[in-house]
């Protein structure tokens, strides 16, 4: 949409309300393009200008209607005045058609709208009265239906109304899809950083000793806790601290390989998942990533390092939570040394720092 709301309380271009107000975006200039049309063909091919005074109406209506949510951003006035005079305007037409060319199939547009934009409790009420109201219109006002024949006015009728239902639903399909895809990135996703939270990470080890066991190539988690992050938080504030976070995230997303898998698996720990990689080559990346953490120009100038535990998969075939234990202790063996390292957890239960000599501190 080419323009939105200048109102600066919206949020970002996120969640419902951001899909409701393109809906109403796109269903004004939907409306004020049929009414145009609409009203041009009853002046230029019937000549029924009652008809056409009363699309143009319509017209003028969506046009305010479409500058007062403009200039206003208020969303359910906007809302409400769409349904408002998609009423009118379909009510009066239908008395004036009084029957003719199918009129009535348009107040079957009604129901999309006011349920896409009030919601499902006023949608109902409102779809159920001016419905019931239709029908006592049909019953009381056109006791024998008058000229069923399938004029050029009907047929325009009945294909006009086929095309609304068709922009109609294409577009709330649209937004649905969008809500959903969104919803569906948001519940996989850490907020802070941007990098899978915990609970996809656990869907994704499931998946990858799974591929590992069918495959039988090696497969070796990391995990890193930042070395001494409570006295960044104690010194410079929890936002700060926040910060930190958020940049160790992009110094390890920017210096991981394409194919591993990295999340935030709790506070400020991160687990990185290496498909096809054993440990030593593991340990080769944890080296990078130490250099690429010294070199970081973090936030107020501060140094962070990270401590590493590893563990890999081997022939052994082992379950996620125990290949996490052995990462788990690997990496408070790598705290117990003196932080800023990596080490590995070897099968036998002991351990194996993973320094290059140069070490990760140039
Ligand atoms: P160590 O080197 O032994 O890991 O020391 P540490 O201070 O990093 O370890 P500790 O587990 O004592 O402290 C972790 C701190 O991380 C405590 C907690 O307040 C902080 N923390 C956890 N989650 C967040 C977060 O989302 N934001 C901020 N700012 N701090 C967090
Ligand atoms: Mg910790
Ligand atoms: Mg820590």
């Amino acid at each position: 949409m080419a323009f939105l709301p200048h109102s600066h309380h919206r949020p970002a271009n996120v969640g419902p309300v951001h899909h409701q107000t393109r809906l109403v975006y796109a269903i004004l200039i939907i409306m004020a393009l049929y009414f145009t049309v609409i009203g041009s063909i009853n002046v230029f091919v019937f000549a029924s200008y009652k008809v056409a005074a009363l699309d143009y109406t319509g017209t003028v209506g969506v046009a305010l209607a479409l500058l007062y949510f403009h200039r206003s951003g208020h969303l359910l006035i906007a809302s409400w005045l769409v349904v408002v005079v998609l009423i009118g305007v379909l009510l009066s037409f239908i008395h004036m058609a009084e029957g003719r060319n199918y009129s009535i199939i348009w107040v079957t547009i009604l129901p999309p709208v006011a349920f896409f934009l009030l919601g499902r409790r006023a949608g109902a009420w409102l779809t159920g009265l001016v419905f019931s109201y239709v029908i006592g219109f049909v019953y009381l006002r056109l006791p024998d239906w008058p000229q069923t024949a399938v004029t050029l006015g009907a047929w325009l009728n009945i294909v006009e109304v086929l095309l609304a239902h068709w922009f109609l639903f294409r577009l709330y399909e649209r937004s649905r899809a969008e809500a959903f895809a969104e919803l569906e990135h948001l519940s996989v996703t850490d907020k802070l950083t941007g990098l899978s939270n915990r609970s996809h990470l656990d869907t994704l080890l499931q998946q990858e000793i799974e591929r590992h066991r069918r495959s039988g190539k090696p497969m070796t988690l990391v995990l890193c806790d930042i070395d001494f992050f409570k006295r960044i938080n104690d010194e410079h504030g929890h936002l700060t601290g926040d910060k930190i976070l958020q940049e160790v995230a992009e110094v390890l997303t920017r210096n991981m390989r394409a194919s591993d898998l990295c999340g935030r698996w709790g506070g400020e720990e991160f687990l990185i998942i290496c498909p096809d990689t054993a440990s030593d080559s593991a340990a080769a990346i944890t080296t990078k990533l130490g250099a690429a953490l010294a070199k970081a120009p973090f936030s107020l100038g501060l140094r962070v390092s990270l401590s590493f535990g590893i563990a890999c998969q081997d022939n052994s075939e082992q379950q996620s939570d125990q290949l996490l234990r052995r990462a788990d202790d690997a990496l408070y063996e790598a705290k117990r040394r003196g932080r800023d390292r990596a080490v590995i957890a070897t099968s036998n239960s002991t351990y194996e720092p993973a320094l290059t000599p140069q070490g990760f501190c140039p």
